[in-house]
């Protein structure tokens, strides 16, 4: 079940956020700790329960607001139920403080985060995209894209609200516009970029 978790955060400011809190959390815990970092949020790419183990740890130890997007909400709440499935006893996290909504912004320091629903691998999955608005940086957005997109593979759509089509439509509309140098970060494995991805992914080869 290995799965990535991420801490994001201004270098200048300290100003972070910790999106999908695994079974990896005390580890995303002790980096805010040593680097000092204030933690603003957690946000979640998506509810599946591999991505949301370690919420209810982050949440006690940061007393921060949780954020998912309104579509996942009936995943989150068959966390302990999925869990079991697998063979796992797992802590129910705690209760989501708010939903993402379009066009909506988190500011942090010169970073900023954008969610992009991006469904398919479930309906209410998202893209957070972080751009730096440091003066002349002209780097391309860091995207967390949750289990749509992989390193050389696609988000599986046979689990609950999954849609194969709308998934290809979501990495093809909203992942592929931020163009071939954007970096992406996976829920699972190494990270790549847009352009790798849109020439070599063979799930991919031909959609734009
Ligand atoms: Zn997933
Ligand atoms: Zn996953």
């Amino acid at each position: 079940m290995y799965k990535n978790g991420f801490v994001v955060a201004c270098a200048r400011t300290k100003q972070g956020t910790i999106i999908d809190p695994g079974d990896e959390v005390e580890g995303l815990l002790a980096f805010v700790r040593d680097r000092g970092l204030t933690i603003a949020h957690i946000l979640l790419t998506h509810a599946h329960f591999d991505h949301v183990t370690g919420v209810a740890a982050a949440r006690r130890a940061l007393q921060v607001p949780i954020w998912l997007h309104r579509a996942d909400a009936f995943l989150y709440e068959r966390t302990v139920d999925m869990g079991r499935m697998f063979g796992l006893e797992l802590e129910a996290p705690p209760p989501v403080d708010h939903y993402y909504s379009a066009g909506q912004r988190f500011p942090l320091g010169d970073l900023e985060i954008r969610p992009y629903h991006t469904p398919g691998h479930c309906p209410g999955g998202v893209c957070l995209a972080v751009t730096d608005n440091t003066e002349g940086h002209g780097t391309p957005p860091d995207l967390f894209v949750g289990d749509t997109l992989f390193a050389g593979s696609i988000g599986r759509t046979d689990l609950p609200g999954g849609d194969h089509a709308m998934l290809l439509a979501s990495i093809t509309d909203v992942l592929f516009p931020f163009g071939d140098a954007a970096r992406v970060h996976p829920g699972h494995g190494p990270s790549t970029t847009i352009g790798h991805e849109r020439k070599t992914n063979p799930f991919l080869t031909g959609k734009g």
